[in-house]
């Protein structure tokens, strides 16, 4: 009861979920959403909180997490069946130990499969909506069903996965290839990463690219790198990135967001719409 998000997010802010259930089945997973269901009580599935700025007020409802029963990984030739709650890194290493080829650009993004199905992760022109084959989800009512890429509709950062859908698994394509030029890959992602990314506490690039245009860029040019407000600062080194440099409060990330996006506004007439999903209660998001 009352755990910490903050403990949950890689921005390392966030507020007390009343509740905390780590679901361990597929019957686990049912069971506590017809709970929350029939006590009409929120909930919120996440995976490694790598996406998301969380209030200091926490979540007032069931904060879901998939656990050992959602970890499952089975290869084959040109395919793998993950679980959702498995981590990406774990599998884009042992893709490259199987000599499959496919998922190398998702080095270095720290998700899970659920959440990246959800918000359709990607690096470098490619997105995982291009390997999925299809996903397994659980509906709020308990009830599964397959969903394939073609129903997921994937775009830039989305999917079309329902708002109550829990994704349970998730099958990607993949093919074998020659070692060297898997390492290859992974060894570009891995060195485009060190060159551009900063280290520390945030949840990757905080805006969406405005159409041929860098959201990084514009924030560069208006001046904003280096910008603080409390522990919660513009990277010096990529301008996309919020850190949270100690104890940043949510308060002081979501007016430091605010000002990046006046100033921008100001400077160019581009209007930044958050890439980061903001959970906050009073605070819409279309997700
Ligand atoms: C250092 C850093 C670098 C990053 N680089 C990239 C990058 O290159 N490209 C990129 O796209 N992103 C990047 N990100 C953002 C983030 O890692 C991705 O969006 C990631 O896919 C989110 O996965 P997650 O498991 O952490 O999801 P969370 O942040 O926990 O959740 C994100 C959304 O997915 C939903 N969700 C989570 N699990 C499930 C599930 N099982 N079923 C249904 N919905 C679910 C949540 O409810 C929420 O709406 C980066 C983040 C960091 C911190």
């Amino acid at each position: 009861m009352n755990e910490l998000l903050s403990r949950h997010t890689t921005f390392r802010i966030g507020g007390p979920a009343a509740a905390l259930f780590t679901a361990d089945s597929r019957e686990n997973l049912k069971r506590v959403l017809a709970f929350a269901r029939v006590n009409r009580i929120a909930w919120k599935v996440i995976g490694a909180g790598s996406n998301l700025l969380v209030s200091d007020q926490g979540f007032p409802g069931i904060v879901i997490k998939l656990g050992a029963g959602f970890a499952a990984v089975d290869w084959e030739k040109s395919a793998v069946h993950v679980g959702a709650g498995v981590p990406l890194a774990g599998l884009v290493d042992e893709s490259a130990a199987r000599e499959l080829t496919g998922l190398e650009f998702l080095w270095g993004i720290p998700g899970t499969l659920g959440g990246s199905v959800k918000t359709n992760a990607g690096a470098f022109g490619r997105c995982i909506g291009d390997q999925v084959v299809e996903a397994r989800v659980a509906s709020a009512e308990g009830k599964e069903t397959t969903l394939r890429r073609e129903d997921l509709k994937f775009g830039y950062r989305r999917s079309d996965l329902p708002g109550d859908a829990v994704v349970t698994d998730v099958t990607l394509s993949c093919r074998k290839s020659k070692p060297d030029d898997i390492l290859r890959r992974i060894e570009e992602c891995r060195q485009q990463r060190l060159a551009t990314q900063p280290k520390g506490a945030s949840a990757g690039c905080f805006f969406r690219n405005p159409r041929g245009q860098a959201a990084g860029r514009l924030i560069d040019q208006a001046g904003m790198k280096g910008r603080r407000i409390g522990d919660a600062v513009v990277s010096d080194r990529h301008a996309n990135f919020i850190l949270n440099q100690g104890r940043a409060q949510f308060s002081d990330v979501y007016q430091l967001m605010e000002l990046i996006k006046l100033e921008v506004e100001k400077k160019f007439g581009v209007v930044l719409e958050e890439e980061t999903e903001i959970l906050a209660e009073g605070i819409a998001d279309a997700r």
